[in-house]
């Protein structure tokens, strides 16, 4: 009798898992377990942040499909998996783990730490990849995108999606769902609905002409359900390949920085190119307070910012705003972000978010110099009625336009900005010559 366990992690559907799918039509016996890992809950928030309702509508609607193909529920577990899951193989006299793989720190160390476990009792654990089209090692290193596109939109040759079949499940005593472990049902704005919706309507045939447009719904949205694998990513590239090529691109965007990590994981922490690694950022706390709370009094700022807190998204127009705000206005050390964001947004992916950051602080291996965004020509431009700005700051709807936009020349009833942009940039271009320059004396 051949037996195996599915460890579900961040691949929450059975439609086109591929691992999950290979294995069902190859064992006599399949446990599906899920399991709330605790190191991964404290650095994401609490089980009661309104985050774990998304995973807790998500887990149900795949306790769903599980039942429906082999009438028997998928178990959600909570605590440490490098203690439950050999115990659970040695009781139930399973041999193999399977999982797909993923790519983040955390888990590639867990993932080699349970190996050498399960090897010392003589079982096995494969791993898989569904996560992306392309393996970072597909392609030869590169460091600039366009060359790494090119290589990658010819690496990628199976896109066929597969469906699940019906499987029998390992004889086991254990009922536990999620609903056990998390009390909030649902994600306020990211439901399940929401994304099947934005998957069928929201890949646009002109997504380019206006996805950088704040006041503007015309991104897809679908993130939070790609870090969650809800779909897979053939499903999406197999949609957005017949739609909008720019679309692809961004696809891309998410495999290259997979890519970079893959081949330079050291600097990942530290600032990629080297002469900027002299910088000094600050650590001024009450700035970055200010920041995290929606209190700089740019309101482009601010309104990006509570979006964040409200929803858990951000648009990616938006999260180039308040990372440059951050990072050249305030000079704070971009990795200061990291912590924030972990616990705020539910996209979240450690790679795509720490390399994003160093893009953002032009510090990343970039052939543009030094890009400063001006946040009153960024409000005007991508939000000019202040239509985003109104949504996320409705104290704000008395105010002048002109003085919205612009918070430093203005005379905002409330404006009590907490660094003027004008003088901010120019210490910037100084900081971060300064230190070239430094760096050129010292070499
Ligand atoms: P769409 O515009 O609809 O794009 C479709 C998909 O392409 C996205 O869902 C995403 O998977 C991918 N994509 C788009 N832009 C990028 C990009 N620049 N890098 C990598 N993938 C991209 N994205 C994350 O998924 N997780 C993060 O932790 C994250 N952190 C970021 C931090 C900073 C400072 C910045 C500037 C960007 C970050 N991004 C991150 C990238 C991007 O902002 C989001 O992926 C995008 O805004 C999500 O919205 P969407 O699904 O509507 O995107």
């Amino acid at each position: 009798m051949k037996k195996a366990i599915f460890w579900f992690r961040q691949d929450l559907r059975v439609y086109d898992n591929t691992w999950f799918i290979d294995i069902i039509s190859r064992y006599d016996e399949v446990l599906p377990i899920f399991i709330l890992d605790e190191k991964i809950i404290w650095n994401f928030g609490w089980l009661s942040d309104k985050k774990f309702g998304f995973i807790r509508e998500a887990l149900e609607y795949l306790d769903k499909k599980i039942f429906e193909l082999s009438s028997n529920s998928l178990r959600v577990f909570y605590w440490d998996p490098e203690e439950i899951i050999p115990k659970l193989m040695t009781d139930l006299n399973i041999d193999t783990l399977w999982a797909n793989k993923s790519y983040s720190l955390y888990w590639t160390k867990r993932d080699i730490n349970l190996s050498e476990k399960l090897d010392n009792i003589w079982k096995n654990f494969v791993l898989y990849k569904d996560y992306l089209l392309v393996e970072p090692f597909e392609v030869e290193q590169r460091k600039v995108f366009t060359p790494f596109y090119k290589i990658w939109q010819k690496k990628i040759w199976d896109t066929k999606e597969l469906k699940p079949t019906k499987f029998k499940q390992v004889n086991f005593d254990y009922n536990k769902k999620a609903s056990d472990f998390i009390d909030i049902k649902k994600h306020p704005y990211f439901t399940m609905d929401f994304g099947i919706d934005r998957f069928q309507k929201h890949i646009r045939s002109d997504y380019n002409e206006f996805r950088n447009d704040l006041d503007k719904d015309w991104t897809s949205k679908l993130s939070p359900y790609l870090r969650f694998w809800i779909f897979s990513i053939r499903q999406i590239y197999n949609k957005a390949k017949n739609i909008n090529s720019h679309f692809v691109q961004e696809l891309a965007w998410r495999e290259f920085w997979q890519h970079i990590n893959y081949y330079f994981p050291e600097t990942k922490t530290i600032e990629f190119q080297e002469r900027k690694r002299h910088i000094k950022w600050s650590k001024d706390s009450y700035l970055f307070e200010k920041w995290c709370n929606w209190e700089t009094w740019y309101p482009i700022v601010d309104a990006a910012m509570k979006q964040l807190l409200e929803t858990n998204w951000m648009h990616g127009r938006a999260r180039m705003i308040v990372a440059s705000f951050l990072t050249k206005d305030l000079l704070i050390d971009w990795r200061m972000w990291e912590s924030f964001f972990k616990r705020h947004l539910l996209d979240y992916d450690e790679n795509v978010n720490f390399w994003n950051w160093q893009w953002s602080a032009s510090v990343w291996a970039d052939p543009k110099p030094l890009r400063i965004f001006n946040p009153s020509l960024q409000s005007e431009k991508f939000d000019p009625k202040w239509v985003f700005i109104k949504k996320y700051i409705p104290s704000l709807k008395d105010e002048n336009i002109k003085d919205i936009h612009n918070p430093e020349k203005g005379n905002l009833k409330y404006s009590r900005i907490i660094v003027k942009h004008s003088e901010a940039q120019k210490i910037a271009r100084l900081v971060y010559k300064w230190e070239l320059e430094l760096k050129n004396k010292i070499s």
